[in-house]
């Protein structure tokens, strides 16, 4: 068995207005993150197929892990307000020091939504991911960021 995970290294510049402008909503969404005690602010920005737009940041809480990730808020904000729309993109953005370009990953449980996410609408969703820099990592599908992930299969996860 062999697995592949594809991504892509994107210099800004070279992504095109509609990509551009989501990975701007998600620094914007960024910089209003409530993240008092990781000092990690990442902001998340969904479009639907509709062209909806969708923000999300995280949220921390003291009674820690009572907070989410910002690009679990955008998606299940999604989900609430827009259930019929699927999900077309994310731009997952973080300006912090503590980001690491290159590796600035969604941790796993993002990875098992945005995956999920996919399965449901039976459509992929594609990823953007900034962290502080000029290259932008892009995946055509989550299932690139999280091969083994849970399915669903006739309604029931395997
Ligand atoms: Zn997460």
């Amino acid at each position: 068995m062999s697995v592949t995970c594809e991504v892509a290294l994107i210099k800004s510049q070279d992504l095109n207005e509609g990509e551009a402008a989501l990975l701007r909503n998600a620094h914007q969404a960024a910089l209003n993150a409530y993240a008092p005690y990781s000092g990690f602010h990442v902001g998340a920005a969904v479009r639907l197929k509709s062209g909806t737009v969708i923000l999300g940041n995280n949220q921390e809480n003291i009674a820690y892990p009572s907070g989410l990730c910002g690009e679990r808020v955008a998606v299940f904000s999604a989900g609430a307000q827009f259930p019929e729309d699927d999900i077309e993109s994310i731009a997952i953005v973080s300006p912090s020091p503590l980001a690491v370009p290159d590796t600035f990953m969604p941790c796993g449980s993002c990875r098992q939504v945005l995956r999920e996410a996919e399965l449901r609408q039976k459509t992929p969703i594609k990823i953007y991911l900034q962290a502080r820099d000029e290259v932008v990592m892009v995946s055509k599908s989550a299932s690139n960021l999280l091969p083994f992930s849970f399915t669903i299969q006739n309604g029931v996860f395997k």
